[in-house]
């Protein structure tokens, strides 16, 4: 008869299905006919893991297991199937009754990473996901890796200026032959850099007001949680106050429109300035404050982050930037652009297409600062690093190319009838509608999971402690938010009119990006859930859009 390894009840480490991450588990029992170990994980879950993949404590030290887990996630809800056997061949055609880890795909991948480095979670499995740091640092790059954000960082800025010196154009047809990018030279002007300058410090200085609550992020590798003051809101009254104050004492806003290719160069100057600060000063950054996505590799790092929450005493770069000036500034350029159109066209009032545009967008601003705790737990806060990447992002192409359709109607008008209006207006309600319910329904979730507003949702439980939504919104699609902000930004683009493609160069965009963001974010939560996630892909489906995607 073949001998065992381990005995029923002892403590050991047991890997957990499709990802290199070790937890303590508990051996139940011994199956001499399969060979497979029957184990417990400390939340209650069962399966059945070969010998392989199983491995002796560190320290041969056996200590008995309680049954208690070490750490209870504050907001966790105690969950009924905590305690039921995990059935993985009742669930799913494909996994196989008695689950092994052998014959995956990913097995020569999970070697080689495990060969390096091999994790153990023992402590607290609620924070495997920023324990994913130290896993990844030897995982696929991101982004085409290092050739990948090479490029990026060296087309994007030329691609805003084409795309900005394009629709300036009166006939911006892509067929054209694209327009020279200007000298550096004449991007530069030193007065526009001082008001971009003082327009950022502005912002900073609304931050740092000590009004609006201070809340909590999710726990970091250490078991902290920083502490973030939740004052956008506020910080866009005072800027709106600021801009009444402007038409007050007839301060020229149209300065702006006239130098926005000497603004945009300014934002590039700005955010490529502070990515090297970051950068430099990541390097001195203890290793458990570096962002799960960082690499090793200097330029992949400069593109992605290296450290995850840069601050200045309590001052939080990354969430600073993420939603102020930025965004904030675009709501301000679309204004810019809604006088500029008045001007250039000598009208008395704004067309209706820039008011739909405006008022959409200042819509979608005015709701990402109101649910601004929101931010907290998304992908760029708990996983990107802050570097050029973000920075760029942040600062440059939201304000500069989000405002794109703005820009467009200055100097290409459209007259819009009203029912076409109506029918707009319509499908930006429903992209609006789905986008914060769907939003609105999974933070809620993750704030209180025992939330009695939630009672009727189905979930999944994983092993982490947290659970998965199963129904509702996130029973419809894998990820209805983005299905709403994809709708919301067609309507964005429709006011601009059929005569040319390039105002809907935003949906384009916006599509490669959602797309590819939840490329990215499917592969954290299969690290992260394992076999929970392979059960919910298969409850639903779709990714963003039903039947199709
Ligand atoms: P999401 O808000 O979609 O969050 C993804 C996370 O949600 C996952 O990592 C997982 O994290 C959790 N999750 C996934 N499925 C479930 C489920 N079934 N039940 C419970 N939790 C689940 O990601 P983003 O940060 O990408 O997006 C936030 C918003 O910002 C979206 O509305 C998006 O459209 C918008 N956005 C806008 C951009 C713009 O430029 N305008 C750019 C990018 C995003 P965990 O389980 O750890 O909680």
């Amino acid at each position: 008869m073949p001998s065992r390894k381990f005995a029923d009840g002892e403590v050991v480490r047991g890997r957990w299905p499709g990802s290199s991450l070790y937890y303590e588990v508990e051996i139940l029992s011994h199956d001499s006919n399969s060979q497979l170990y029957n184990v417990k994980y400390k939340d209650g879950t069962e399966l059945e893991l070969k010998e392989s993949d199983i491995k002796k404590p560190f320290g041969n030290s056996i200590n008995r297991y309680n049954g208690e887990p070490e750490l209870i996630e504050r907001n966790d809800m105690p969950h009924k199937h905590t305690q039921e056997k995990f059935h993985l061949s009742q669930e799913s055609s494909y996994i196989p009754t008695q689950y092994s880890l052998r014959g995956r795909r990913e097995e020569i991948k999970l070697k080689e990473v495990e060969s390096k480095e091999e994790i153990v979670v023992t402590k607290r499995p609620a924070l495997l996901r920023t324990s994913e740091v130290t896993a990844t640092q030897s995982k696929d790059l991101e982004f085409g890796g290092v050739p990948g954000v090479f490029l990026i960082m060296l087309g994007l800025p030329a691609f805003l200026f084409l795309l900005l010196l394009m629709c300036k154009q009166k006939e911006p047809s892509l067929l054209n032959f694209p327009p020279p990018l200007p000298a550096l030279g004449d991007l530069w002007e030193t007065r526009v850099f001082g008001a971009y300058l003082l327009w950022f410090l502005l912002q900073a200085l609304f931050h740092l007001l000590p009004i609006g609550k201070v809340v909590e992020g999710t726990p970091l590798t250490d078991g902290r949680r920083l502490k973030y003051r939740l004052n956008g809101f506020y910080a866009f009254i005072l800027t709106s106050a600021l801009v009444g104050a402007c038409f007050f004492w007839n301060v020229e806003l149209y300065y702006v429109y006239r130098h926005f290719l000497q603004f945009a160069f300014a934002a590039v100057v700005f955010a490529t300035g502070l990515s090297v600060y970051l950068y430099a000063r990541a390097l001195k950054a203890p290793q458990d404050e570096l962002s799960p996505a960082s690499s090793g590799n200097a330029i992949y790092d400069f593109f992605i982050g290296r450290e995850l929450n840069p601050r200045i005493g309590t001052f939080d770069l990354k969430y600073f930037c993420e939603l102020r000036p930025g965004l904030i500034g675009w709501v301000v350029i679309n204004l810019v652009m809604l006088l500029a159109e008045m001007k250039e066209q000598n009208r008395a009032l704004p067309s209706l297409a820039m008011i739909l545009v405006n008022s959409f967008q200042l819509l979608y601003v005015v709701d990402a600062l109101w649910n601004e705790e929101a931010l907290l737990t998304t992908m760029d806060i708990i996983h990107d690093g802050f570097g050029f990447m973000l920075a760029f992002g942040d600062l440059v192409w939201v304000p500069f190319i989000y405002s794109f359709q703005a820009f467009y109607l200055v100097s290409h008008p459209n007259e819009l009838s009203w029912p076409m209006a109506s029918l707009i207006i319509a499908l930006k309600l429903c992209g609006f509608v789905i986008f914060r319910c769907a939003n609105s329904q999974k933070n809620a979730f993750r704030k209180n999971p025992a939330d009695p507003r939630l009672a009727h949702l189905k979930t999944i439980h994983t092993s982490t402690g947290k659970n998965l939504l199963v129904s509702g919104w996130w029973g419809f699609v894998r990820h209805p938010n983005y299905l709403g902000d994809l709708i919301m930004a067609l309507a964005w683009s429709l006011p601009c009119g059929f005569n040319h493609i390039l105002p809907y160069f935003y949906v384009v965009y916006f599509t490669i990006l959602l797309v590819h963001r939840e490329a990215r974010d499917e592969q954290h939560c299969r690290k992260k859930y394992g076999l929970a996630w392979e059960k919910y892909c298969q409850r639903v489906p779709y990714r963003i859009v039903p039947y199709i995607y």
